[in-house]
């Protein structure tokens, strides 16, 4: 049977550990070419190619800080160097800084949004230039925290609500070029940044755990096969939407 993405280039941003990792190694199963975004952690993205390339798939690893303009257009540069085009981009990368509303900072306001919103549009915008004929593929990585909003949170999920209102505003705009836009809305899934924020094994995780009609926490390998679907043509009437995938309605 053919793969669901031969011929295809994907550059998925933040790949070198946690959910975007997992979205990188799917998609590179399902045959496409894949470029593994990274900004601190050269080995962690070496890593995921080394696997990639080991299972007989195609991937570099690049670095680029996807929060700022210049070093994004960098990124394209090197896939088109790597690849010779672009078919697909996952906006992954994002940070998570859960603070009560007497600890936000304006910096940790900016960080936030830099990342999971300024540098996502940014990067939107340049991968929809270097689409060609045949349309694109963006998939953003929001948050079930963009609808639910937990406490302490506040600075977090109006970003992922943020992304939320981008991937509608885009599947409008950039439909007639054929350019797809959708969401992924992940629940806690236990990854290396849900460790260092010191999510597992907290009272929030067991709060989540109750809530969750399935009863667990997720695992990146529970988000990544939604990435495969919405990028490939099993999904060719779609756009515009965001998929829940949390374990179940809290
Ligand atoms: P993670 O384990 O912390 O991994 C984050 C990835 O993003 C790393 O590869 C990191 O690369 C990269 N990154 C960070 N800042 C970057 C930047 N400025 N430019 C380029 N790459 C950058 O995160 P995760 O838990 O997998 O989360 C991934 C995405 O899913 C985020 O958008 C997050 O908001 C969303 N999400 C996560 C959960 C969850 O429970 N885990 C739930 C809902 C949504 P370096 O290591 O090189 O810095």
């Amino acid at each position: 049977m053919s793969k669901k993405l031969s011929n295809k280039v994907a550059v998925v941003t933040g790949a070198s550990k946690g959910i975007g990792a997992s979205i990188a190694k799917h998609l590179a199963a399902e045959g496409a070419s894949v470029v593994v975004n990274y900004s601190s952690s050269k080995e962690g993205a070496d890593r995921v190619v080394a696997e990639i390339t080991k299972d007989g798939g195609k991937a570099v690893a690049v670095q680029a800080d996807v929060a700022k303009g210049a070093e994004i257009d960098q990124l394209f540069a090197a896939t088109t160097k790597a690849f010779g085009k672009l078919d697909i981009l996952v906006n992954n990368a994002g940070i998570y800084d859960f603070k009560p509303l007497e600890a936000i900072t304006e910096d940790s306001f900016h960080k936030q949004f830099n990342l999971n919103v300024l540098g996502l549009i940014l990067t939107s915008q340049a991968a929809a230039k270097h689409f060609g004929a045949n349309g694109g593929n963006i998939i953003n990585i929001s948050s079930l925290v963009s609808t639910i909003a937990p406490a302490n949170s506040a600075v977090y999920s109006a970003t992922k609500a943020a992304v939320d209102a981008v991937t509608k505003s885009l599947a409008k705009e950039l439909g007639p070029r054929k350019i797809r836009v959708n969401s992924i809305n992940p629940g806690l899934v236990i990854t290396e940044g849900v460790h260092a924020a010191g999510f597992a094994g907290s009272d929030f995780e067991k709060e989540f755990v109750k809530k969750a009609p399935l009863g667990r926490v997720g695992k990146p390998s529970d988000i990544a096969p939604a990435a495969v679907f919405l990028a490939s043509d099993d999904s060719s009437w779609i756009t515009g939407e965001t998929l829940i995938i949390s374990g179940g309605p809290q």
